[in-house]
This record gives C-alpha cells, structure tokens and sequence, in this order.
C-alpha cells in the first residue's frame, strides 16, 4: 500500500506532483470512476464540508467541485462572484480564507492574480487547492488532462502533445505541461501566435528536462504527427488591447476539413469554454473527447482529489 502524500496538502502547482503521485492519482481516480458508473456515491466524505471560493467566473470547475463533494457524501459552500462581497468591502485574501478556513476542511480558491493561491496557503490552516490564479496554473485541470491522456492511449510515454491557441495566458496548457514533462519521451509542439507564446522559462525547464520541443506559428507541419491536440481558446480577459484579441481570437480554427490531416488515433482536448476556436461539426468525430471524455474525467478526478486531501487512510 502507498503512503498518501495528499493528505492535508494544498495543491497549488502541477510542480509538485512527481511521478508517484500522479500514479496514485490514476489509481484512485479509476476507483472513483466505477464508484459512480455502479453506485452513484457513497459516504467517504460524510461530516466534511468543502469551501468553493470563485472570485472569477467558472462553470465547469466550479460545478465539478461541488458534483464531486456531493457524491461522497460531504458538504459545500458554494461562493462564485466573491468580489461583489467581502473583497469589495476591503477584506483582504488572507482574512477571507482564514474565515472559510474555520468553517470548512478544504478551501477551492479561484482567483485572478498570479500566486493568490500561494499566499492563501500562507494564512489559511485547511488545505487550499488551487482552481485557477489567473494566467498561472490550474493544477486540477492537469490531472483530469493527464488522466484522460492516460487512460486513452494507456499511458503518456511516446506521445507527441500539440498545445495550440493561448499559451502565453492559458493556465491549463502551463500546468499540463509541467505535468507531462517529467515524461522524458514526450515530445511538445507549441502552436501560437508570435506573441502569444509560452513563457520562455518553461520551454527552458522543458529543454533541461531533455524533452522534445518546436514552437511554432503554424499547424499544418505538425498536425500529422500529432497524438493529442490540445486546443485553447484566446484569454479575452487578459487582454488590455481589445482591438489586439479581435484579431487574434480566429488565429486557429480546428475545422473537419483540417482534422483529416490528423491521425485516426489522434484525440482533439479542449479544457472549454471554446468560443469559435472548434467548429460544432468537429464534435461529431470520435476522436474529439472534449466534451465526452475529457469533462466526465474532472468529476472523478475532483473525487480522488478531495478524498486523497481529506482522508489520510483512504489508500
Ligand atoms: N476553463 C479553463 C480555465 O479556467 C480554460 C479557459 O478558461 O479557457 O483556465
């Protein structure tokens, strides 16, 4: 049996997971699918109550939290669109975890500042997990991400992963790929608009790390080569230069006519919301798994992850 080295841990970054974590992960996220697919739920989580603190919009990760809470037995509070309360009366980040620290085991923190999750873990004594901090990480997404990938093509190791659309601001294509990176035999095509890119920093931690790397503009090069095309949508609420987004948002359309250069085992991922990046006509292709896939996999991860942080014995 392994140690369980969630218990009471935040979760802020997908640099902190090693490789046995992400094994353990798998394991439990596996048991919590088939929990749901036979039973529905059950009780683990019963007496345990969850803090869902969104200061930025979400429906997906918001939703998937709470179904995920729900379904072993625990209980919530649910707070979206926080500034419009406390934050706006003047209380500070620390003071409002501190307080949703004392009335619940676990605090899920959304919130548009870089590092916001970092300094919420510095104040708050229930462990915080990190749903999102601005154009930083998004850790959970990166499990659920790295779980789908796994369990489609039965593990990552010889994949070739194309990350196209936003990947200067795209928090889910920084955690990934910090995720997958440790995977040494993974090679990573980086779509984008020039400036757009991902943060220099991170292709030199992925170049150390001895994995393959292109940047690129286009995406006709690589497509073929492609196992899993991970398709973002430009981060509109980044943009100070609204004229600068208009003119970027279509920089790259996945269209059917597009994805008959791609391989038949090749998968299509989206972390969604999309907004005209995908065309609807793609959903009708086996291969695309954002929607079936890749969105029923955040409810179990979600499950193994709040149960791995709230139960030191569950494995
Ligand atoms: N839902 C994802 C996130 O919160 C992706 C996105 O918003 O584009 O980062």
């Amino acid at each position: 049996m392994s140690s369980n080295t969630f218990y009471l841990q935040d979760v802020l970054t997908a640099d902190q997971f090693h490789k046995t974590d992400l094994q353990l992960m798998l394991t439990v996220t596996k048991k919590m699918k088939k929990l749901v697919e036979t039973k529905g739920g059950s009780d683990l989580l019963k007496g345990k109550l969850m803090t869902a603190l969104f200061y930025e919009p979400s429906s997906r990760t918001f939703a998937s939290f709470i179904s995920a809470m729900q379904r072993l037995g625990g209980g919530f509070i649910p707070l979206q669109g926080v500034s419009y309360s406390s934050v706006a009366k003047g209380e500070t980040l620390p003071d409002t975890v501190r307080t949703f620290g004392c009335y619940s085991d676990v605090v899920v923190l959304r919130h548009p500042e870089v590092g916001s999750a970092k300094i919420a873990a510095e104040f708050c004594e229930k462990p915080i997990i990190n749903a999102g901090d601005g154009v930083g990480e998004h850790p959970s997404q990166a499990l659920l991400d790295f779980f789908t990938i796994s369990e489609h093509f039965g593990g990552v190791d010889g994949l070739t992963i194309t990350m196209v659309g936003d990947l200067l601001n795209g928090r889910t294509i920084h955690s990934l790929s910090k995720l997958l990176s440790q995977y040494k035999n993974v090679t990573f095509n980086f779509v984008s608009p020039e400036i757009l890119r991902l943060p220099s920093n991170l292709i030199k931690t992925f170049s150390d790390r001895g994995v393959k790397v292109t940047q690129s503009e286009t995406l006709e090069e690589v497509l073929p080569r492609t196992d899993v095309l991970y398709v973002t949508r430009v981060q509109k609420e980044r943009f100070t230069d609204l004229d600068l987004y208009e003119k970027l948002k279509y920089h790259y359309i996945i269209t059917p006519q597009l994805l008959r250069q791609a391989k038949k085992t090749a998968v299509v991922m989206h972390p969604l919301p999309r907004v005209g990046e995908i065309t609807p006509e793609v959903d009708l292709d086996p291969r695309a798994i954002y929607i079936t896939e890749q969105m029923t996999n955040g409810m179990y991860v979600r499950m193994a992850l709040l149960s791995l942080v709230l139960l030191k014995d569950y494995v």
